[in-house]
């Protein structure tokens, strides 16, 4: 008897394959400042995307596609540059670790941008108007755990626990659940990954 093709069908809330939905393990977190990540097209379509992940528990997350102008200006709009920090590790970027209480407490929008290092900087000389925000950078982040999908830099934080680790610096208290999500669905993947790829290094 020959099988009918597999149809890979998507969970409509998580976007994973049903076999492997995280949706049960999804942590909810709120908070009092906007995480914005403008995405990379690539990185969009790519099925295990960090910041995707990071959104499903976080509530104030807003996804703005870099390549749609329109999402772009309306991302501009929304945003006043005193009140928003964007994470990027320039000339002169702010140690996050180091900011004072007064100016931890004036920020409600994180800037993120999401891809690849080269991409990072090419959204930023693509885009003069980002150049209005100032910059954040960590100086003690923790060791990434992302290690399903490699990055090119191996101490490079996923999108969301840069997310994390930044909410953290702005005293969410919460977010850390998000960390335990984000293992636990590396467990989950990890186990239905099949036997070959384990071994791969
Ligand atoms: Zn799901």
């Amino acid at each position: 008897m020959s099988q009918p093709p597999v149809k890979r069908s998507l969970c409509a809330h998580c976007g994973y394959p049903t076999g492997q939905c995280v949706c049960h393990l999804i942590a909810p977190v709120t908070g009092d400042v906007t995480v914005w990540v403008l995405q990379d097209k690539h990185e969009a379509k790519h099925a295990k995307n960090s910041a995707r992940l990071f959104a499903l528990c976080y509530d104030k997350t807003r996804i703005v596609s870099f390549a749609e102008p329109e999402q772009l200006s309306a991302f501009m709009d929304a945003v006043d540059p005193e009140q928003a920090l964007l994470l990027f590790p320039g000339e002169q970027a702010l140690a996050v670790e180091s900011l004072s209480q007064a100016k931890i407490a004036a920020i409600k929008h994180l800037i993120l941008l999401d891809g690849t290092w080269p991409k990072a900087k090419k959204m930023l000389w693509l885009e003069e108007r980002l150049g209005c925000f100032k910059q954040g950078k960590f100086t003690h982040a923790p060791r990434s755990q992302y290690e399903i999908r490699k990055s090119p830099n191996a101490e490079a934080l996923s999108t969301l626990e840069a997310a994390v680790y930044a909410l953290e610096c702005c005293g969410n208290a919460q977010i850390s659940n998000i960390r335990d999500f984000f293992s636990d669905v590396i467990a989950l993947q990890w186990s239905k990954q099949p036997e070959e790829h384990k071994h791969r290094s």
